[in-house]
This record gives structure tokens, C-alpha cells and sequence, in this order.
């Protein structure tokens, strides 16, 4: 298969380019490196199932050739990341909703099988736990900025099932819920990698809120299984969404106390509020965790790494990196 990965310089994407190649896909990357990284792809770049092009989603005429080669798409380019939602909230906008919508348009032009990548952050203030595909989704006020990243994915997801219905275009959308392991990188307000390099520091571990929130992290290798299994079942599976995620929840205040035992680190804890971490008003989910059973029905998934076996990982990747990281 000759799949189209948008986004493919990220986090997920760059470990699921890996796992393509190495079931003997070809793989196209379009990517601008704004919050993806070249480090992520280097590995690959003579690889000669691989090609990459850096660019804007929305340059139609490169998206346009590179639909024309593509059997598959997976969309993965997006803002992505809260800290980046909140300073800078047109951009997410634009990226999100514009690139999907140049995105399923070149899709449907070649007939490319597509699969979107949409979030837990739709489920938004939600409080029936675990959320589920169908359920009704509860999004904050438009004043505040965060809620424009669900919204826009949200978008997505409606341009692409728009899509299957009105062109019978092959569209699969998966809502990640935490996606956590090596190569994530910390600068976008990810938890994990910022956990653990002030862990292997042994500096204090910043808590946003009064760490009592909690979330489900599963193994991006996990997540890249899931994807590749739902992408070779178009048949089954277009016209659906499916949450992808772990149902391990863990409070922050426990993800710390499990980062400094692994890290073996002397680091303390330090609360910082939500207003001084974000903005003033800023407004989290207490639980997030993800009902699997339709993805478990469709394609037989269960995450197979738990927080220990995560962690352990992430910790010996950022312990190689000890002196760039940042
Ligand atoms: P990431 O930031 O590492 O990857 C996104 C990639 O898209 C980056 O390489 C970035 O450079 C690229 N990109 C952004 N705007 C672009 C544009 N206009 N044109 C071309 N490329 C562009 O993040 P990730 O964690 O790998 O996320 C991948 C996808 O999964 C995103 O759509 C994100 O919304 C979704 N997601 C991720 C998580 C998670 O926990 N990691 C959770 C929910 C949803």
C-alpha cells in the first residue's frame, strides 16, 4: 500500500511511519516541522520506500500530487498541544479546519481511503465516564480559547463522516485520548516528557491544578496498531468513529509519584494553578477515559503496554538525551 501521512514528522506519526515501512509500505510524509521534528524522521530519509515533503497542508498543488500516488491517507497534521491551543487559537483554527477541509477534497478527488485523527478533547466537560462514541459531547464557552481545538476537530470529524455519507469516501475517524512514549517532546504542555526530564533532573515536577485530575495514557505503539488494523478494514470500518486510548486512569499527582519512583529521582512536587500555567479561567477536564469497546468489536484491540512499561520506556529514551533536552 502507498499510504500519505500528513503530519508524519510528529510524534505518532513518526512511530507509525516506522511500523509501515517495516511491513513494507511506502510512505509519503507532508509535513511543515511546526511542532513536528527532523530528528523523528532522519532514520528514514534513505529508506527507499520513503519520501518526504516539507510543506503546509494547505498548499493545494503539492497535496494534490501527493493524494494522486496515495492508495491511503492518514491525517495527523494539526495544531496540536494545549499550551499552543490557548497562545495561539486562529492558527489551530485554520490548520485544523481549513487543512482537513483541502485534505478531504484531494481525498475524494483520487478515491483515497482516509483516516482522520480527532481527539478526547471532544468529549470536553463530559461527566458520564467512560465517554463513548455516541455520546452527547459538553464543549466550554467559544471565550475560552482551549475549547477551539475540540471544536475545530470536531469540525473534522463532521467534514470527513460528511464525506463518506455524501461521496461514499472511505473515511475512518479515531478519537486518540493520551498518547504517550518515546520522541514526544514536552514544549507543547505534554505531561509525560515533561514529567520526566524534570524527574531525571532532578527538578520539581510541576502539577498544574491540584493534580487530582486524571487521564489514561496508553503506548503510541499501541495507537500505531490500532490505526494500521483500521486502516486495512475500509469496509467495515468508514462512517465510523472509534476512541482509541487506554482505560488505565491514573491522577497526575499518581503519574509524578510513578515518575519519581521509576526515575529513581529526588524531585519534588510543585502545584501550580491553572490561571498562572494557562490563562485566567482556563478550564480542564477532571476524568478522561475512553469506553473501547466498539474498536475492541471492530478490529479485536486492547492496548498492550500499561503506565509502568510506558514509562520505563519514555525514561530511557529522555535519559539518552539527558543533555539536549529541553
Ligand atoms: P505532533 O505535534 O507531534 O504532530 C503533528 C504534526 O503535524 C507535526 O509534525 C506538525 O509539524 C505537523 N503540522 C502541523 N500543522 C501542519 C500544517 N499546516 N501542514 C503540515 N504539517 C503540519 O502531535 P501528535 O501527538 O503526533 O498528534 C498527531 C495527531 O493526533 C494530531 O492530529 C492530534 O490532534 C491527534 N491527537 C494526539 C493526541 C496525543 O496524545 N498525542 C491526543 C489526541 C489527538
Amino acid at each position: 500500500m502507498h499510504v500519505l501521512i500528513t503530519g508524519g514528522a510528529g510524534f505518532i506519526g513518526a512511530h507509525l511511519t516506522r511500523a509501515l515501512l517495516e511491513r513494507g509500505d511506502q510512505v509519503a510524509v507532508l509535513d511543515d516541522l511546526s511542532t513536528g521534528n527532523i530528528e523523528n524522521i532522519r532514520a528514514f530519509a534513505h529508506h527507499p520506500l520513503y519520501s518526504f515533503a516539507i510543506d503546509d497542508l494547505r498548499n493545494a498543488l503539492v497535496l494534490d500530487r501527493l493524494a494522486s500516488q496515495a492508495d491511503a491517507i492518514v491525517h495527523l497534521a494539526a495544531a496540536v498541544g494545549v499550551q499552543l491551543v490557548v497562545e495561539r487559537p486562529t492558527e489551530t483554527i485554520e490548520t485544523n479546519v481549513i487543512g482537513t477541509h483541502a485534505l478531504l477534497a484531494a481525498a475524494r478527488r483520487y478515491r483515497c481511503r482516509t483516516l482522520l485523527a480527532s481527539t478526547s478533547e471532544v468529549y470536553g466537560k463530559g461527566v458520564k465516564v467512560p465517554f463513548a462514541e455516541d455520546d452527547d459531547l459538553l464543549l466550554g464557552a467559544s471565550s475560552r480559547s482551549r475549547w477551539s481545538y475540540a471544536a475545530s476537530k470536531l469540525l473534522d470529524e463532521f467534514l470527513g463522516l460528511a464525506a463518506h455519507r455524501e461521496y461514499d469516501l472511505p473515511v475512518t475517524v479515531v478519537r486518540f485520548f493520551n498518547t504517550v512514549g518515546p520522541g514526544q517532546t514536552g514544549r507543547y504542555g505534554m505531561v509525560v516528557p515533561r514529567f520526566v526530564r524534570a524527574g531525571l533532573r532532578g527538578e520539581p515536577i510541576p502539577v498544574y491544578g491540584d493534580g487530582e485530575q486524571s487521564r489514561c495514557f496508553c503506548h503510541v505503539r499501541d495507537t500505531v496498531r490500532a490505526v494500521i488494523d483500521l486502516l486495512d478494514r475500509p469496509e467495515q470500518t468508514s462512517g465510523e468513529i472509534y476512541n482509541i486510548g487506554s482505560s488505565q486512569e491514573v491522577t497526575i499527582n499518581q503519574l509524578a509519584q510513578t515518575v519519581i519512583d521509576r526515575t529513581g529521582s529526588r524531585s519534588a512536587v510543585q502545584y501550580i494553578p491553572y490561571n498562572e500555567a494557562y490563562a485566567p479561567g482556563f478550564e480542564d477536564m477532571r476524568r478522561r477515559v475512553p469506553d473501547t469497546t466498539k474498536v475492541h468489536g471492530a478490529i479485536g484491540w486492547t492496548p498492550k503496554h500499561n503506565l509502568i512499561q510506558i514509562l520505563d520506556d519514555v525514561i530511557d529514551y529522555e535519559r539518552l538525551r539527558l543533555p539536549q533536552a529541553g
